[in-house]
């Protein structure tokens, strides 16, 4: 079954065209890595599928409904999360009080405060610690936490190792493994691409607001994908074909 369906978007800021004619979909179960250097587009797109930076055009439909002109926390109530670069946690409340705030769209599924404690048994202790206290794994983990309490069908994860120390990234992605395992579909900015070969089943290389490719993981080596980061598919192809 199709969750995520993205058709021919465009995105500006202001004149520049950050995202071009992105088109693709995501199958229920599917986790993606999308790829690409500085300035790719990244952000601009996962933002603009969560509906919080308007679309120039195209259409993005979410388990075959159409829901690109429902506002952003419509999106979420239709079952789109995203987790944003930064996290942007309430610091001055505690671990649970956060994790609540994400099931006020109060959609039907299987998770709880309790359940997101058991794929992040580290929170549990800071149940009742203010996040602002927290350390950045542990901020990491309730942003989401926090993202999951609204029952997803899709969940946006924008670069989730930013600033960690690479023990800590270890402990996020042992915990996202677990929650690969119950089928969320997830969409994941990650730059360390070993990480994200290892985590994701399928790659997305963007470069300048394109995607330049789009492979199983298991059908794509990594050689292809940083041919593709760094623009050189391009170079090989138009000089295979001359
Ligand atoms: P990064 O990994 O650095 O976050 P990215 O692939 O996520 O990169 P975006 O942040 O989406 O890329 O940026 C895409 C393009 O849009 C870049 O050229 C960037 O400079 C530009 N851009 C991003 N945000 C803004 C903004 N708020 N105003 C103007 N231009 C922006």
């Amino acid at each position: 079954m199709t969750a995520l369906e993205i058709n021919s978007l465009d995105v500006r800021h202001g004149q520049l065209k950050a995202v071009r004619s992105i088109s693709f979909s995501i199958e229920k179960g599917e986790v993606v890595a999308l790829i690409g250097a500085n300035g790719a587009g990244k952000t601009t797109l996962l933002r603009a599928i969560a509906g919080a930076h308007k679309l120039t055009s195209g259409s993005i439909l979410l388990k075959g409904i159409d829901i690109t002109d429902l506002a952003a926390h419509q999106r979420v109530a239709a079952g789109l999360a995203l987790v944003p670069e930064g996290r942007k946690l309430f610091t001055d409340m505690t671990t649970q009080e956060n994790l609540q705030l994400g099931a006020t769209v109060s959609r039907a599924g299987g998770w709880s405060v309790d359940k997101i404690f058991e794929i992040f048994p580290n929170l549990q202790r800071h149940r009742h610690a203010k996040t602002g206290n927290m350390s950045g794994g542990e901020q990491q983990a309730t942003a989401i936490g926090r993202a999951l309490m609204s029952n997803p069908e899709v969940l946006i994860l924008d670069e989730v190792s930013l600033g960690l120390s690479p023990l800590v990234v270890d402990q996020v992605y042992a915990s996202l493994a677990t929650l690969i395992q119950t089928g969320t579909t997830i969409i994941l900015v990650e730059q360390d691409l070993s990480r994200a070969m290892k985590v994701a089943s399928r790659a997305i290389c963007m470069l300048e607001g394109e995607i330049v490719l789009d492979k199983k993981m298991s059908e794509v080596s990594r050689e292809q994908i940083t041919d593709a980061y760094f623009g050189l598919a391009k170079i090989k192809n138009i000089a295979v074909e001359q």
